[in-house]
């Protein structure tokens, strides 16, 4: 591959490009395969605090539903994250972008959504675009105000807060790029669901949704009637909404291992949606519900749960995750004109992808052209 001023001028043979340029410095990856930079479309990575033992209880067979409405789940997580400082959610952050970094992810998108209240969620906005100024990776910031409901209050009451106080101020001090609902039966409905993205639509913030991770909530429609850039999950989603998608151009985003962590063993059917021809794209969604950070896990679960090929896969963790953030016209293949964003893989072949778990596999990371993982290991 040829890079000039971080960009990317031919991907041809070394034979090829020997020829035709001269470079002032090579970086070799022979016997290695080399892939565009991963993209993770789906994270929650600014919170405080772990949820181990809601896993137990997961375990013992409590739903996630059951322990959202006990205040636990994502309300432990809210409190914990109310009461930390922006440094500290700055420092525990950085620590899990390092490893999403080491594992081969070049841009990723990050959601605000444990604050629940104005002041927590701009101080967890303000973390991501610290983040964003301070490391090479590429960083798409999401606005996800309605992730639950706090409690003592209602739908109506907390949407109208969302609408009317917390949107006009993220807009107004430029801290978002997307804004997200999660629609879901017991918590956003449809209607609400629709009525914060068409108010988020018209302060010109792109759109994504939640949609249809526990039930046929509605979500899939919301996210075709809306025009959403993405929506994500859907695991129940109805095949006429998905199928619709064609048209939409709404990006559908796969999490298995979000699936896998909550035991339940409900997959959303990525084989029946490549087989509509449906971009699928595949993401994380690292949340304190779910403790995976790299994409190649992500991979060879796809492999394992959802039976997806290397090739699908590949896809789904780079131009199919990056049309998801609405990125694809600057990266997510190697391209000419597109950003240098490289992973150099310690695999014979490019079906390692998905066969394995990915463990020592990532050897060189180039971001804008410039080296920023080197033997696996961050470079300073
Ligand atoms: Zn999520």
């Amino acid at each position: 591959m040829a890079v000039d001023n971080g960009r990317i001028v031919e991907a041809a043979s070394s034979h090829l490009l020997e020829r035709k340029y001269s470079a002032r410095r090579q970086i070799s990856a022979s016997g290695e395969i080399v892939l565009p930079g991963l993209v993770d479309p789906h994270t929650h990575l600014v919170f405080y605090g772990s949820r181990e033992e809601e896993f137990r209880l997961r375990q013992e067979g409590a739903s996630y539903l059951d322990i959202l409405k006990k205040d636990g789940g994502i309300m432990e997580t809210v409190s914990r994250t109310r009461e930390s400082s922006q440094a500290e959610l700055l420092s525990i952050a950085q620590h899990r972008l390092n490893i999403a970094m080491e594992s081969g992810t070049t841009t990723l998108e990050i959601k605000s959504g444990y604050g629940l209240r104005l002041y927590d969620e701009l101080k967890i906005l303000r973390t991501i675009r610290t983040l964003q100024r301070r490391n090479p990776c590429r960083i798409a910031t999401t606005f996800l105000g309605a992730h639950a409901i706090p409690p003592y209050m209602n739908q109506d009451e907390y949407a109208r807060i969302v609408i009317e106080e917390m949107l006009p101020t993220v807009r107004q001090r430029n801290l978002a790029d997307f804004c997200d609902v999660f629609c879901e039966t017991g918590v956003f409905d449809p209607e609400t669901s629709s009525k914060i993205l068409r108010a988020a639509g018209r302060m010109s913030l792109r759109t994504k949704i939640h949609a249809d991770q526990f039930t046929n909530s509605g979500g899939a429609k919301v996210a075709n009637d809306v025009r959403a850039v993405s929506a994500d999950h859907v695991v129940h989603s109805s095949i006429s909404e998905m199928e619709r998608m064609n048209k939409t151009e709404v990006t559908p985003v796969i999490l298995p291992a979000s699936s896998q962590s909550l035991l339940g063993r409900q997959y959303a059917p990525a084989k029946e949606f490549l087989s509509m021809g449906l971009p699928v794209a595949l993401g994380s969604d690292f949340s304190p519900s779910n403790w995976a950070i790299g994409l190649l896990t992500v991979a060879a679960i796809a492999a394992r749960e959802l039976r997806m090929k290397a090739e699908e896969i590949i896809r789904g963790i780079t131009i199919n995750a990056a049309r998801a953030i609405g990125m694809d016209h600057r990266i997510g293949s190697l391209s000419p004109g597109k950003s240098a964003d490289v992973v150099v893989l310690r695999a014979p072949s490019y079906k390692w992808i998905g066969y394995t778990y990915g463990e020592g596999m990532v050897d060189k990371v180039l971001i804008a052209g410039k080296e920023t993982v080197r033997e696996g290991k961050l470079v300073n």
